[in-house]
């Protein structure tokens, strides 16, 4: 018999964890919860087989027995999954007026309108009737009375779901898409979805290519929040969120939950040193010596190593996707490319520098086309944030990587680390190392480095306390 010790799973503060029961009458310092609720584990050093754990509705705190619990699953990735199940495409009038029988009073669906194309229409069902607004697309807002404007039909919909407004009835019941699921329904199921109202939002701290990220503090944790106003894109955004459910890495940004509000909102750890090609640039060598840079160069190897086990490939691994945590370790994030599925090819803008050529020439990606990228990466690491290859175009970039060109090895950059580039660039993917290898072969070289203690290393680097 395996010993129940071996099955036992040991996890980290942050972990999302479920109840397998009720716990009605807890003893004093224990938690209180009842089956299916969602619990944080936030404190892993109590008594053994113990955890401190906070309630996620009550926000209550004590301790939990861990075989009370298990894992917050992940979710599927399923392509069904809708942020607005209620949208039903281009379909007529009368066709509306077919799905919403029988009638009942707040049946809703969204659709776009055959005679104007690009228009959208809420048919809602009232009285034995429906009824059919056209929504006005005006100073890239929607409104159907001039008086309430929105950001997208997701927060159109959200407020008529809650108000009256000049329409007939609030909203009460989505008519949904045959083949369609309420992403906010198995969000909700599975536990991932936050509730806004304790979300306390504080700063902007950075500008994603889709909208703004801002810090804040969610039930005592301080978190990011990646914020989606554009509901097409947030739809696309599900994705990345689906698949980071799945991972678990000490390198990699973990995400906590989404909160569905006027769009979807991404929340995750808050990463207080920001992305790695600021935190290099802004500090430079007088601050940060090579051991600390092999450090990230290790960190983001076994994030990648993690992803590779999966069998994911994240096909934009760049210094600025790398953030750096309040202790300094630096952690992959942004998987908005990330797929399971590799044939499918979706015209995105690729990040020529750090793309592999035969990614960039007939798009395919795999975990050694990461590799590729991984080198660039180590190259931006070991030149303290530059953009790689300096001066030269994307264009002449793809041409002359194609013909052999290689960047040259960063200034002060070990011969080692830097052979370690060179075989991430490789022409031929086979050849590149998988991540596991790589990540021995940067071991071997802080090794080297913190070998003899106040002794010079290899190429002139210094050892772990004076590098
Ligand atoms: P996009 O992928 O849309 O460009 P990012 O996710 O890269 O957006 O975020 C943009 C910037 O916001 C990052 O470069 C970083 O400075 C900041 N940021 C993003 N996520 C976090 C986080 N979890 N913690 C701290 N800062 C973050």
């Amino acid at each position: 018999m395996i010993p129940l010790l071996l099955l036992q799973m040991s996890w980290a503060a942050g972990t999302q964890c479920v109840a397998k029961g009720d716990h009605r009458k807890p003893k004093p310092g224990e938690l209180a919860y009842q089956k299916g609720d969602f619990l944080t584990i936030v404190d892993t050093s109590t008594k053994k087989g113990y955890y401190k754990a906070r309630h996620n509705t009550t926000g209550e705190e004590g301790l939990v027995n861990s075989t009370k619990l298990r894992e917050r699953e992940a979710l599927r990735v399923d392509p069904s999954l809708s942020l607005m199940p209620w949208f039903h495409g281009k379909i007529s009038g009368p066709e509306a007026v077919g799905k919403l029988q029988p009638a009942e009073d707040g049946l809703f669906l969204v659709r776009e309108s055959i005679r104007h194309p690009g228009d959208y229409v809420l048919c809602v069902s009232f009285s034995g009737e429906v009824i059919h607004y056209r929504v006005i697309y005006q100073d890239n807002k929607l409104t159907i009375d001039k008086t309430q404007y929105f950001y997208n039909l997701i927060d159109m919909i959200e407020f008529y779901s809650k108000h009256k407004g000049s329409i007939a009835t609030t909203l009460l019941k989505p008519k949904q898409k045959q083949g369609t699921k309420s992403a906010e329904l198995e969000l909700s199921k599975t536990g991932w979805l936050l509730d806004i109202t304790k979300l306390k939002q504080g700063e902007t701290i950075g500008e994603g290519e889709f909208g703004a990220v801002y810090e804040g503090e969610y039930m005592g944790q301080r978190v990011a929040v990646k914020t989606i106003k554009c509901d097409v894109t947030a739809q696309a955004f599900l994705q990345e969120t689906t698949v980071m459910t799945k991972l678990q890495h000490k390198n990699l940004v973990r995400l906590l939950g989404v909160i569905l509000h006027k769009g979807l909102h991404i929340v995750t750890e808050l990463m207080t040193k920001g992305n790695l090609v600021n935190f290099l640039r802004t500090r430079g060598r007088s601050v940060i010596n090579s051991v600390q840079l092999l450090g990230f160069a290790l960190d983001v190897c076994e994030g990648m190593e993690y992803l590779e086990s999966k069998k994911l490939v994240h096909r934009d691994l760049a210094a600025r996707n790398v953030l750096v945590s309040d202790d300094g370790v630096a952690k992959v994030s942004d998987f908005g490319l990330t797929k399971l599925d590799l044939k499918v090819s979706d015209n995105v803008k690729l990040p020529i520098k750090w793309t592999a050529p035969e990614a960039l020439k007939k798009e395919k990606f795999s975990t050694k086309s990461d590799v590729w990228s991984y080198g660039v990466l180590l190259w931006e690491i070991f030149s303290y944030g530059r953009q790689p290859y300096p001066k030269m175009s994307l264009k002449e970039v793809k041409e002359r990587v194609e013909g052999g060109y290689r960047m040259e090895a960063p200034e002060e950059c070990p011969s080692g680390v830097y052979a370690l580039m060179k075989i991430c660039w490789e022409q031929e993917p086979r050849r590149r190392p998988a991540f596991h290898k790589l990540r021995e072969k940067l071991e071997g070289e802080v090794g080297k480095c913190s070998l003899s203690p106040g002794a010079e290393c290899r190429d002139g680097i210094r050892s772990a306390s004076g590098c």
